[in-house]
């Protein structure tokens, strides 16, 4: 067995094709987040999260003492990593979205050497640690966390977003206990089907795999693969290499703890669904297949909204940005990254 106590799970990948294009539809000239700040407004405190191609820092308005997450983008490796039509999606979907349980970004520019989305900070850190300290979460945690995320899920759908990456490392816990959604990297918006392969092998779709296109059932398929985590421990396909992941995943074959919640087994398996037609959340009714569930018995939706439902952690806070929830990354000298030529710059003309 892997083992899940330590972070071993990879990063998040993606090979490339044509079809993540961004149309113009994708662009909205409501620039808003681009006025108010310069890079020079904020004391950069430290590193708080890394990314393939990035890193999150926490930092300080200089005016008004604030404080907030700066995810911070190199240009040269957004395009030597083939990483620009994401970015921009990134950047697009995050201006058009707003959502107690998403991460809101403040603003957002860039310069000729990097790229800077301002978020609110959110300090209680990534659930992923709090899962592994726990080892496994019991049913009623994995209730309060799954119904928050069913909630963000059926908002960007009814945008027609695909979040595409959902696990825990991409869901924080704000100062109350409550989620928010991070990461928006591989979320699309959705025309009709998309085929880029991306995500983190542990929660890939079958569809994905076998690059049949996918659309927003693969975030359906992801939150069984997160319920099964959070319950178990560690996720229900794993290998030390992706492709033995891949495998296990279009196996179909699914080994069940003993000790797993039988109604929260009944809701996995209904989204562990091979067939994406016949999967739960994909269906008619969509995402209320879901919020019907048994496992769900008893849940106000309106109140899972409005935040009244009771977390079952409260982050340790210190003082306002204490960042002891996150791990210690080493600093990198983002401010001397190579300034692009004015070629290179084109490919940002919108930005
Ligand atoms: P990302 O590149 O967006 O996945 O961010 C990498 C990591 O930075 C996340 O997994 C979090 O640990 C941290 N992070 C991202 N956004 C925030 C935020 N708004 N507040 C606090 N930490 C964040």
């Amino acid at each position: 067995m892997a083992d899940y106590s330590i972070r071993s799970r990879q990063e998040s990948t993606e090979s490339l094709d044509s079809s993540s294009a961004v149309t113009s539809e994708d662009y909205s000239d409501d620039d808003k987040e681009k006025d108010g700040y310069d890079i020079e407004d904020f004391h950069i405190i430290k590193t708080i999260g890394t990314g393939t191609f990035g890193r999150v820092v926490l930092c300080k308005n200089k005016e008004t003492d604030e404080y907030g997450a700066m995810k911070i983008l190199c240009l040269a490796d957004v395009i030597r990593l083939k990483q620009v039509e994401h970015v921009k999606n990134e950047k697009n979907i995050l201006q058009e979205i707003r959502h107690p349980f998403v991460v809101n970004m403040l603003w957002c520019d860039r310069d000729e050497s990097c790229i800077y989305m301002l978020f609110e900070y959110v300090c209680g850190g990534e659930l992923f640690s709090y899962l592994r300290n726990a080892g496994r979460f019991t049913s009623s945690t994995g209730n309060f966390y799954s119904s928050e995320i069913v909630s963000a899920l059926e908002y960007l759908h009814s945008k027609s977003i695909v979040y595409r990456d959902l696990k825990p490392e991409n869901l924080l816990l704000d100062k109350d206990g409550h989620l928010k959604i991070t990461d928006f990297g591989f979320a699309k918006k959705l025309s009709d089907r998309t085929w880029t392969l991306c995500g983190t092998p542990e929660y890939l779709a079958p569809e994905i795999i076998q690059s049949k296109g996918h659309n927003k059932a693969v975030d359906w398929w992801a939150l069984g693969v997160l319920i099964y985590e959070m319950l178990a421990g560690y996720p229900p396909f794993y290998d030390d290499n992706p492709f033995g992941i891949y495998e296990k995943i279009l196996s179909g074959k699914i080994e069940w703890p003993k000790h797993l919640d039988t109604v929260a087994k009944d809701l996995i398996k209904k989204l562990l669904v091979q067939d994406r037609t016949k999967r739960l959340g994909n269906m008619k009714s969509g995402a209320e297949d879901i919020k019907r569930h048994r496992w769900f018995k008893g849940i106000d939706w309106h109140e899972v909204y409005m935040r009244k439902l009771t977390p079952p952690f409260v982050p340790k806070i210190m003082y306002d940005g204490d960042s002891s929830n996150f791990d210690d990354y080493p600093e990198a000298d983002w401010k001397s990254s190579r300034t692009l030529e004015e070629s290179e710059l084109k490919l940002f003309e919108n930005f």
